[in-house]
């Protein structure tokens, strides 16, 4: 069987440097915001070419506390408009709609999965604040940068998928908007042993007020300057990621090598790959998704062929029970998306003879 993704295999990779990295922080007995958060906040920023980072409990509370924030210094209020994509994994719209913001469904663009600025400008209104853009799949989504900026619109990343993906310019993820959001669930490209988060930002009063919310809206230890909530990084999991960061760029490279391997040898009329451009390096393939109409028999068709496969996601925000209020608007371009894709097995290990494998029977098929 080619699994999906064999996180135990990632992990070996770095099994004694991991296994030592956690015995210093029993040794040193300081279990919470320790010297390997303090590391990992510093080298993540640098990484990401922000002036700030401040790790938190996960990718979900990076986002809630970044809106929070913006509430705080009075940036949005209570039921200010924010566009996002309607595809997105729900943790997008669940940080705005905790903070008590509107979220605006917007369709995505058919052939990249992304909010594009054609999207952002036909759903602006007067009560539109802020975008949060997601870069899904690891590709990024900054065709909105310049118009956020000229329009005053808060723009907000959601990068929990594309850590290290660079433009043109190589500014990586995390560094377009006033703040971004990062996950490190054990499943992301660079991966914990558990759940784990940051936010990056250049801003810095927006940089201590995020770190505020997320240790009980304290600047000094029992001085509660803001109604915050217990959101930090763990300092273990901080350990662990303090071993995987320096390997993210060269994981990066094999991850976009095994996606080029896909994109130039599946032939087959019924698949539709990725649209990527071979030679840039806004995409770090956190997912490769294909698409094909009849997705469920391709899905079961590789399962007989000993072939794990994953859909991100089968059901789109809008048609969740959570959001009932929206279960009878209609996004075809988003629906369409949760029907027909399909995420193939892509990992810095997977194997040449495994991807070989998988074309072979994509071609049959
Ligand atoms: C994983 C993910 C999140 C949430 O991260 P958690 O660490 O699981 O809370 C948010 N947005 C997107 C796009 C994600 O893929």
């Amino acid at each position: 069987m080619i699994k999906f993704l064999d996180l135990k295999k990632i992990n070996a990779q770095y099994q004694s440097e991991i296994e030592n990295a956690m015995i210093q922080v029993l040794d040193s007995g300081w279990y919470i915001k320790g010297a390997a958060v303090t590391d990992f906040e510093s080298s993540f920023a640098s990484f990401c070419g922000t002036r700030h980072c401040i790790g938190v409990a996960n990718g979900l509370d990076a986002l809630v506390l970044i809106f929070r924030a913006l509430m705080v210094q009075g940036k949005l209020k209570k039921g200010d408009e924010v566009l996002v994509p309607a595809n997105t994994y729900i943790a997008s719209i669940l940080a705005l709609t905790e903070n008590g913001l509107k979220p605006i469904l917007v369709e995505p663009d058919h052939s990249t999965f992304n909010l594009s600025l054609n999207g952002v400008k036909t759903n602006i209104t007067a009560k539109t604040k802020a975008v949060l853009t997601v870069h899904l799949y690891g590709q990024l989504a900054t065709d909105m940068v310049d118009f956020c900026d000229e329009q005053n619109l808060l723009l907000v990343e959601d990068a929990a998928q594309a850590h290290g993906a660079k433009n043109d310019l190589g500014q990586r993820a995390g560094s377009f908007g006033i703040a971004a959001g990062f996950s490190f669930y054990p499943g992301k490209n660079l991966g914990a042993l558990g759940d784990a988060g940051a936010v990056t930002t250049n801003n810095a009063e927006l940089a201590s007020l995020i770190q505020q919310l997320g240790n009980y809206g304290s600047e000094k230890k029992y001085h509660n300057s803001l109604q915050g909530l217990n959101s930090r990084l763990d300092e273990l999991q901080a350990a662990i990621l303090n071993v995987k960061l320096p390997y993210i760029d060269q994981e990066i490279i094999k991850r976009r090598e095994a996606a080029k391997f896909y994109q130039e040898n599946i032939k087959n009329s019924k698949i539709t790959l990725p649209n990527w451009n071979e030679n840039v390096e806004n995409h770090v393939f956190h997912l490769y998704v294909i698409r094909c109409e009849n997705r469920d028999k391709l899905q079961a068709y590789l399962l007989e062929n000993n072939i794990q496969t994953v859909i991100h996601y089968p059901i789109p925000p809008h048609k969740q029970s959570a959001y009932k209020e929206w279960n009878n608007l209609s996004f075809p371009i988003t629906e369409n998306i949760h029907e027909s894709v399909l995420s193939l097995p892509i990992s810095p290990i997977i194997s040449l003879q495994e991807q070989k494998k998988i074309v072979e029977v994509l071609n049959n098929f």
